[in-house]
This record gives structure tokens, sequence and C-alpha cells, in this order.
């Protein structure tokens, strides 16, 4: 599944390949991506200039301009297995569902599970369509953070993945995050102290800005826009090496299952706190 820094990747280069351009196509395999029907997709959209591009944790938001001078937004959220190809001479095969076309220019939307939405939203940076969605993990304020997750009862591993709490996390980065501050995926927030809860948002963003530069993790059928993998996976601590020795104390890691989702930790490096 695309988390935040797969996602940003996606965003970059969708800005950085069509900003100012035109959407002057937009053919439809399949309607069930997109959010509205295709006439009503294409009678906002066709004729407007991609102007700007936000994001906030896994979803994208397009920001186009229409030739009257009104705005148009596209929300994209790729879910479990939504890719974005921006490739010269990509041959599409049946998992590609939309076709946008930018004056000569065409992004292929392939979706194997068909979970993904293209939808059409009404505001660019806070549309009612993620209202349930926190915070960006990224650029989230500490203090904001921490009263959200401060005096929590269950696990942190699932308050990591709790999208309305922060947005961006998975379960390859939660699980990174949490190794790298030292906190077992059992802890309750409510046991922490500040400066721990602290320490695992810094861990969090650092892993996601790692992780961006490195063009995300591939895993499963992720590969990035150019079609090539993101090679962070080879940086991962973790994730999908239960059974493996840590690489800091040679423990072997072990896999549980937390808010359920597997889970991989160092029984060693992360110790449940006392208490
Ligand atoms: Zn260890």
């Amino acid at each position: 599944m695309p988390e935040l820094p797969e996602v940003e990747n996606v965003g970059r280069a969708l800005l950085e390949s069509l900003q100012g351009r035109r959407l002057t196509g937009l053919e439809v395999m399949f309607p069930g991506v997109l959010g509205q029907s295709p006439r009503v997709t294409r009678r906002a959209l066709l004729g407007a200039r991609l102007t700007d591009l936000h994001r906030r944790g896994k979803y994208l938001i397009l920001h186009f301009r229409r030739p009257d001078g009104t705005p148009a937004y596209l929300m994209v959220h790729l879910r479990m297995t939504g890719q974005i190809f921006i490739l010269d001479g990509y041959i599409p095969d049946k998992h590609v569902h939309v076709v946008l076309d930018f004056e000569g220019v065409p992004v292929h939307y392939r979706d194997i599970r068909k979970f993904g939405r293209l939808t059409l939203v009404e505001d660019g940076r806070e549309p009612a369509a993620m209202a349930h969605v926190g915070p960006d993990m990224l650029t989230v304020k500490p203090r904001e953070w921490l009263e959200r997750m401060a005096r929590r009862r269950a696990p942190i591993k699932g308050y990591l993945l709790d999208q309305g709490i922060a947005s961006g996390l998975g379960n390859i980065y939660a699980d990174e995050s949490l190794f790298l501050a030292g906190v077992h995926p059992l802890t309750r927030p409510c046991d922490l102290d500040e400066t721990t809860l602290r320490l695992v948002l810094r861990r969090a963003k650092q892993v996601l800005r790692l992780a961006i530069r490195h063009g995300g993790t591939t895993f499963m059928n992720f590969t990035n826009f150019r079609g090539k993998p993101g090679n962070f996976r080879r940086k991962l601590r973790v994730y999908g090496r239960a059974g493996q020795p840590c690489r800091d104390c040679d423990t072997t890691l072990k896999k549980i299952t937390v808010a359920g989702r597997g889970t991989v930790f160092c029984p060693e490096c992360q110790r449940v706190p006392a208490g």
C-alpha cells in the first residue's frame, strides 16, 4: 500500500511534468474508480489547466483553473494498489482504468484492486471528503500531535496507523518509526512520558523524509511513476524482516499482530516500559 512517501513522490512527478498544462482528454475504461460519472468529471475538468497540487497524508488534491477562471479540484486517493504512470511509450494493460491527457502527455491511472478513487471535490485543501483525515504526519505540530496521542489507552501502533490522528503512516513506516524510537508496538501512549512521545513523532518524520528522498519503498505492485522501484526497501530496519537479526543488536526480530496488522519489532531494542 502506498504510504506518504510514495504519494509525495507521485505528487512531485505530476507537478513537475504537468504544471501549467491543460487537461485535453479523459478516457475512462472503468468508471468505478471515479467519484463522479465520466460525463460530470469531463465537464468539470476538460480544458482546465493544472496549476498546483496539495498533499495531506496519502491524499493528493490536483488544483485546476478552468478557461472561465473558476477553480476545480480533483482528489486522488491511491488506496491499496493505485498507481500513476507518466511514461513515454507506456503500454496500458487491463488494470489501467483512466487515462488523462495533458496536451499530449498521457497520465495512466492503474489499480489492480480498484479501491483507489479520483474524486471531484469543492475545496483544494479542506474538502468535506477529507473531514475525517487528520493533519499531515510530516507537518503536524508536535503540540497538536501530543494532544491527540497522549492518554490513549490501546497499543501505540494502532494510533500511528489511525489516519484521523495524523495522516500518512502505514504499516511499513509505523514499524520503522517505533523501532527507531525504541518503543515497543504494544506500549500504550498513556504510559509514555512526553519526551518519548515526541521522540516517536520525530523518528516518524525522519523516516518519512528519508523514504521520500529514496523514492519510497517498493513492495508488492508498487513502482513509482516512471515504472521504477523505489529503493528504500534495503534501508528498512524491521518491516519485512521478521526472523532475521536486528541490525543494531543481533536479536531475532519478532512478528506479532497489533491492531489487526502484522507488526515486526526487536524485543531487545524496543522494550515495554515498566508499568
Ligand atoms: Zn535490536
